[in-house]
Order: C-alpha cells, then sequence, then structure tokens
C-alpha cells in the first residue's frame, strides 16, 4: 500500500490509474478506525480494482466548541489496518495541503442540511461538502462508499453529486455494530464504562420503535414520542433530537412507509452519538 500526502502526488497517481482502465472506489474517513470503516473498504474492494481511504480530520467541519482538538488519532494503528484490507493507497494529506493560507471556498447544499444534525452543528455540513468535494477532485474515483450511520450526511451528498452532474457512483453501507447493538464510532472511546452502559439506550430505543411498526402503528409522531419517552427515562441522557423522517427528503414522516427513518442524536456525559434505522422492513 502507498501512503500518500501530498494532493498534487494523489492527482497524479488517480490519473496514471484511470489510464490503466482501472476502477477507483474512495473510502473518506476521519481515522481512529474501527470494523465498521473496515467493513466499507471491504465493500469498496468488491466494487473496484483499486481503492483509496482518505484519512483527514476536517477542520471545517467542526464547530468552535467542538471536540477537532481532542478527536483521537491513531495513524500508525490506522495505516496497519488500511494495509491488511488490500487498499492501494492511504491518502492522509494535512490541514495546511487542503485549506493552505487564503482558502475561501465553500460547498453548500443548502435544504438538507438545515434540519436534525444541521441545526446543532452550524456550519458542519458545509465542512462536510467542501472536503468531500476536494477529496472527490483529488482522487477522482469513480465510486465512493458512505456508510448509512451518518444518514443525513449520505442523503446531502447524493444531492451533492446530483445537483453538481457529479460522475461518482455513492454506494451507501449499513450501519456496523457492536455485539450488543451500539453503533461503531470513532467517538465511542470517549466514553467512561457507566456512559459506554447508557449509550446502549440509543440502540434500544430504535428497536422500540421497530418493535411499534411491526405491531402495527404507522403514525410517525407517535412512534416519535414513545421513542423520547423511553430515552428520557434511561435518565442522564441530553436528547438533541429524535426524529421519524424520509430517508432522502429528510422531511418529517407523518405515515410510515418504506422510507421511513427513525432518527436520533443524544449526548452521553460530553459524547454526542447519533444512531438511526428504517423503521419498516
Ligand atoms: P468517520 O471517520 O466517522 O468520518 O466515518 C467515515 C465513514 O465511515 C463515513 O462514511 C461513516 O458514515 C462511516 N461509518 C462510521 N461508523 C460507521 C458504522 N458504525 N457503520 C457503518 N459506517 C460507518
Amino acid at each position: 500500500m502507498e501512503i500518500i500526502d501530498s494532493p498534487r502526488a494523489m492527482t497524479a497517481w488517480s490519473d496514471r490509474t484511470r489510464a490503466a482502465g482501472r476502477t477507483i472506489c474512495l473510502v473518506p474517513t476521519m481515522g481512529f478506525l474501527h470494523d465498521g470503516h473496515l467493513a466499507l473498504m471491504r465493500r469498496a474492494r468488491e466494487m473496484a480494482g483499486k481503492v483509496v481511504v482518505s484519512l483527514f480530520v476536517n477542520p471545517m467541519q467542526f464547530g468552535p466548541a467542538e471536540d477537532l482538538a481532542r478527536y483521537p488519532r491513531a495513524f500508525e494503528r490506522d495505516a496497519e489496518l488500511v494495509g491488511a484490507e488490500g487498499v492501494a493507497v492511504l491518502f492522509a494529506p494535512t490541514a495546511e495541503e487542503m485549506y493552505p493560507a487564503g482558502f475561501q471556498t465553500r460547498v453548500v447544499v443548502s435544504g438538507l442540511t438545515d434540519t436534525l444534525c444541521g441545526l446543532s452543528r452550524p456550519g458542519h455540513f458545509d465542512g462536510v461538502t467542501t472536503v468531500v468535494a476536494k477529496l472527490f477532485h483529488l482522487v477522482k474515483p469513480h465510486l465512493a462508499v458512505f456508510g448509512q450511520k451518518d444518514f443525513q450526511q449520505l442523503a446531502i451528498i447524493k444531492k451533492m453529486v446530483i445537483d453538481l452532474n457529479w460522475d461518482v457512483g455513492i454506494i451507501a453501507h449499513p450501519i456496523v455494530r457492536e455485539r450488543d447493538g451500539l453503533a461503531m464510532s470513532s467517538r465511542n472511546s470517549y466514553l467512561e464504562p457507566a456512559e459506554r452502559r447508557k449509550a446502549l439506550c440509543l440502540y434500544n430505543s430504535l428497536q422500540l420503535g421497530r418493535k411499534m411498526v411491526a405491531g402495527g402503528e404507522r403514525d410517525g409522531h407517535r412512534v416519535r414520542e414513545e421513542v423520547q419517552q423511553y430515552i428520557v427515562s434511561c435518565g442522564d441522557v441530553d436528547i438533541d433530537y429524535v426524529a421519524v423522517v424520509d430517508a432522502e427528503t429528510l422531511a418529517d414522516c407523518r405515515t410510515i412507509n418504506d422510507r421511513s427513518l427513525l432518527a436520533l442524536a443524544v449526548k452521553i456525559g460530553r459524547t454526542r452519538l447519533i444512531d438511526n434505522t428504517l423503521l419498516a422492513g
């Protein structure tokens, strides 16, 4: 596996690889890799001859009061994990190379960014779309894999690609969970043991929502209310949102259908966790 840190060298590699007729699949990450990330890489390997994994903790997507400085990092370990997945290139640029002095551009998707995580993390998705746009230009992938754990990010990137006529196929990968159901996340490493136990209330609340729908409930607002009450009853948690939305448009979903997604963001101690599930099927 090649480790590339210079954007220019990345593009040169991609030009050569495309000229040789190979398909490139990109898996963007912020590192501190877990099995969820590795599952995305395996999916990428199935889809394309050459896989590029980017590792970049993108300052533009963190708010001033967020965890950029303490975001977990483990470059050597990550490089070993990526190397074992048959990945062709680990692209790990510095913030200075990605955002040189004088950088002034933002790629903004409107509408989809004004709800859910966008409300409590203003500017976050502009940082995401800007860095993904840059990665797409530098890596020139035919395909890119994103996790459904970040369902809003996925919907926004799909929209960006459609709106900008971008010739990149977006592949969605299901959420990978710990054995007890907690969605894997680099931020789980922040959790103290008691918080880790409490964090299970997110998964349990999603299961409650699915059970309601399996039992015949079709009112999205009733599902939301009960799920919210359940989370409150777990105590010592701070709900950012509980929502039942259309998985693509993110519009409020009054009547449950095949695309209805139960999504939540909850703070356990100082750690903000997100999770979601389709309600039917
Ligand atoms: P991150 O490093 O947290 O920015 O995540 C990089 C990519 O991995 C994103 O597309 C995430 O949606 C995806 N991802 C993170 N955690 C999981 C998970 N538990 N299951 C599936 N995909 C995930």
